[in-house]
């Protein structure tokens, strides 16, 4: 609309760009602070088996505790940790977190972790991430590595054989955020993923819009097809999960399940996985 308003818009629009600016550098200065001193930390969010109810695991969410803005959102600092070069740094420290709190969990659970676009990039991303596992000392197939379809229109090739060295010692891959992106059905054949997940946007109206439960259908489907098993992100409410259980075999997670919690407040849900575990441990101890 400025443009239209002429000369005089500038003299109001000005002051604000120049504020706007202002406040972009602080925060970019703040988030490099932030990284160094640790203001990042992990929050989780369960993955659930719909039709058992049984936890399989976490999703770690970072969340930035700045001692000036309070508890702020991926969405915000995630993009411009990219843009400054901070992204590795951060995601070092935050899976490092996560791997010693997953530690303490009971065996058969997963962890999940985001992974940026332009660490997929870095050709020393997978022997990065393997010395944290070894530093850690947490078994690689208990690790899961969520990239989004993002990551596939630069370099597949490249991309290929990153995930297939990760996939040799044993962590899993899973497409986030399925069907928002630019992946092609091609690529979702030729690459090793071992999961797809449904984006939030579909599955939150899969109880109340044809389209969105068509959607959600075809994915599954399609899933079933190529043999690659499906999470539902965004389960918000119990009629959404409803029509989920309709759909098929999945797993999901979101709200309804509750929100991302921090390490220390994981207790209750870890102590239902190990009630429910319970009367089945003599079996699996044998199988194992
Ligand atoms: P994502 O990986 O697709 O994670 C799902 C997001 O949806 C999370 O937001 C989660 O809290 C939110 N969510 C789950 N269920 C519901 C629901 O029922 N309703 C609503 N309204 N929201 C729900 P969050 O934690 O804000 O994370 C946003 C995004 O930030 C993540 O999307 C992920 O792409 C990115 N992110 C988070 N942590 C990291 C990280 O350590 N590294 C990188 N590169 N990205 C990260
Ligand atoms: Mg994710
Ligand atoms: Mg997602
Ligand atoms: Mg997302």
């Amino acid at each position: 609309h400025a443009k239209h308003q002429g000369r005089n818009a500038f003299a109001w629009f000005e002051p604000q760009m120049a504020e706007e600016l202002h406040l972009r550098t602080e925060l970019e200065d703040k988030i490099r602070k932030g990284v160094k001193a640790g203001e990042f930390i992990p929050y989780y969010e369960r993955q659930i088996e719909l039709a058992s109810g049984r936890l399989t695991g976490f999703e770690m969410l970072a969340r930035w505790q700045s001692p000036e803005l309070g508890i702020v959102s991926p969405d915000i600092f995630i993009p411009i940790a990219e843009d400054i070069g901070a992204i590795a740094e951060l995601s070092e420290n935050v899976i490092r977190q996560a791997l010693e709190d997953a530690k303490g969990w009971p065996r058969e659970l997963t962890l999940a972790v985001n992974i940026s676009p332009l660490q997929l990039r870095d050709p020393w991303f997978a022997q990065k991430l393997l010395k944290l596992l070894l530093e850690a000392n947490f078994p690689p197939d208990r690790l899961e590595i969520e990239i989004t379809e993002s990551c596939l229109h630069h370099n597949v090739g490249q991309v290929r054989s990153l995930l297939t060295s990760l996939k040799n010692q044993g962590i899993k891959v899973s497409l986030d955020d399925f069907g928002t992106g630019y992946s092609s059905l091609a690529q979702l054949r030729s690459l090793p993923f071992d999961r797809m997940k449904i984006d939030r946007s579909f599955v939150e109206r899969v109880h109340d819009d044809q389209d969105s439960a068509a959607i959600v259908r075809a994915i599954a489907m399609l899933g079933e097809g190529l043999h690659l098993p499906i999470t539902a992100e965004g389960i918000a409410n119990a009629d959404i999960l409803g029509e989920l259980l309709k759909v098929g075999d999945l797993k999901g997670q979101g709200y309804y399940y509750g929100k991302p919690r921090p390490a220390g407040e994981l207790a209750e849900w870890l102590a239902e996985t190990v009630a429910q575990a319970a009367p089945c441990q003599g079996v699996s101890g044998r199988l194992a």
